[in-house]
């Protein structure tokens, strides 16, 4: 695990996602560099840990400071160690639907869905936000499992109309308590990815629960829903990675 800098939200990430590893009898190796740090210093350590056969995992936490080129970085992790499931290789053997690591988070969801015994096949699936990490990877996963997926985002054009359509509705905005019951088709199922702080400093996701909880066929809750899928999938990733690597050393030898 690679911490650039000394952003207080990635420091407490990072913290927990090492014990999580820890707990589950990984082995964790983590660099924290200072903010200022030069590329190259940091594009080194990668080609280090790429190069490392003790290191089956590899994750640089984002945001990174803006000196330093988050595209570039990600593209340095070996594709087979890149355990956030960013890297261009991996983001484009999801959209073929091929095996890989999947971002953590959309990875989660998918999870979720599944132990609720949620099918999307042939359902009416949005999305709200298209972002790398979570509104497009999850947007893919859905389509792999044949749900109808709609893509919203900051310039959809009357959101609520489109949400009030779906079956399932996978909320990654980041603005707090946006969506409200008044929004969602009765029986509907919501998960909320959002994580925000409110005036009291509270962490509330992006769906209005208790309204929401209203009229939904089921609504995960936040925290305590999505967020620690993300450190689950990490592990599993992590896990899925070290599997591979040594079925390709068993097939050198
Ligand atoms: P982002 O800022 O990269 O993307 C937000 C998306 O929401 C954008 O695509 C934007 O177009 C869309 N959006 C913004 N305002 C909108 C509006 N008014 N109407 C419709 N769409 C709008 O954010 P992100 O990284 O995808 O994260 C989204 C949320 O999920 C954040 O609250 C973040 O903290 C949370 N998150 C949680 C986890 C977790 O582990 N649970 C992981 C990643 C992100």
């Amino acid at each position: 695990m690679i911490l650039v800098g000394d952003d207080p939200g990635s420091a407490i990430y990072v913290r927990n996602k090492k014990k999580a590893t820890v707990e589950c009898g990984m082995k964790s190796f983590g660099y924290e560099l200072p903010a200022d740090v030069p590329e190259a210093e940091l594009l080194g350590l990668i080609d280090a840990l790429n190069a490392d056969p003790n290191v089956h995992g590899i994750l640089c936490q984002l945001p990174l400071p803006k000196h330093l080129d988050e595209f570039k970085v990600t593209c340095r992790i070996d594709p087979a160690k890149d355990v956030d499931g960013l890297h261009p290789m991996n983001v484009g053997l999801l959209s073929m639907g091929r095996e890989g690591p999947v971002s953590c988070t959309p990875a989660g969801v998918m999870v979720m869905l599944h132990r609720a015994g949620i099918e999307v096949a042939g359902k009416e699936c949005v999305v709200i936000g298209r972002s790398n990490i979570v509104g497009k990877p999850v947007a893919q996963l859905l389509l792999k499992e044949n749900g109808t997926v709609t893509v919203c985002h900051s310039r959809t054009k009357d959101l609520k109309a489109v949400v009030r359509r779906a079956d399932v509705v996978v909320v990654a905005i980041g603005r707090a308590k946006m969506v409200t019951g008044d929004w969602i088709k009765p029986g509907a199922v919501v998960v909320d990815v959002g994580i925000n702080r409110n005036a009291e400093g509270k962490v509330v996701g992006d769906v209005d629960f208790d309204s929401v909880a209203e009229v939904a066929g089921a609504v995960t809750p936040v925290p305590n829903g999505v967020g620690p899928m993300t450190i689950a999938m990490l592990l599993r990733n992590t896990l899925d990675a070290f599997k591979r690597a040594e079925k390709a050393r068993a097939a050198a030898r």
